[in-house]
């Protein structure tokens, strides 16, 4: 593998960690502020991020790469209210984009025609990662400030199950 592609790739590794970590915080904040739908629903988030993290892991070991695990940073974002986790979750997924398109872009550089198909799943995914926040905001403003709302909707978010990905490597 294309030495660049493959130190983006372990890069994404970290980055899918440090999602599920970022996640995991989202949920500690609603578990305190007695949200658990909310908290539910951040931590199935948390256990997809793990899945992504793993999915690169494999691809570089089934393509004889090696892969070096770095230190995974603290989630540093301040979430003063209920909304805050939201729309933090939209910008960071939006940034993931970015960087799996990058991984995309190196890929075709080299016609690592092999790369490009598994990141593929990953487009597609990162498609709907930017939906889903995008709905989760949407749900807030319009039902959030009414507390039955909010009941409804948190009731609606405990419902969310982890399931295993879909793109197997
Ligand atoms: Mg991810």
């Amino acid at each position: 593998m294309d030495s660049k592609v493959a130190k983006l790739i372990n890069e994404q590794v970290n980055k899918e960690f440090y999602s599920a970590y970022l996640y995991l915080d989202f949920a500690n904040y609603y578990a305190q502020a007695g949200l658990d739908g909310f908290e539910n629903w951040y931590k199935v988030q948390a256990q997809e991020e793990m899945d992504h993290a793993m999915l690169f892991y494999q691809y570089l070991h089934n393509n004889g790469e090696k892969v070096t695990l770095e230190a995974i940073a603290k989630p540093d974002i301040e979430l003063n209210d209920n909304l805050a986790p939201l729309k933090a979750g939209l910008e960071h997924e939006k940034y993931v984009t970015s960087l799996i398109n990058d991984i995309y872009d190196a890929a075709f550089a080299v016609k690592d025609f092999r790369t490009m198909q598994m990141l593929d799943w990953f487009v597609k995914e990162q498609g709907e990662e930017e939906k889903n926040a995008e709905d989760m905001i949407t749900k807030f403003e319009l039902f959030g400030s009414d507390p039955k709302g909010l009941y409804m909707l948190n009731s609606e978010l405990a419902s969310r199950v982890h399931s295993a990905p879909s793109l197997v490597l």
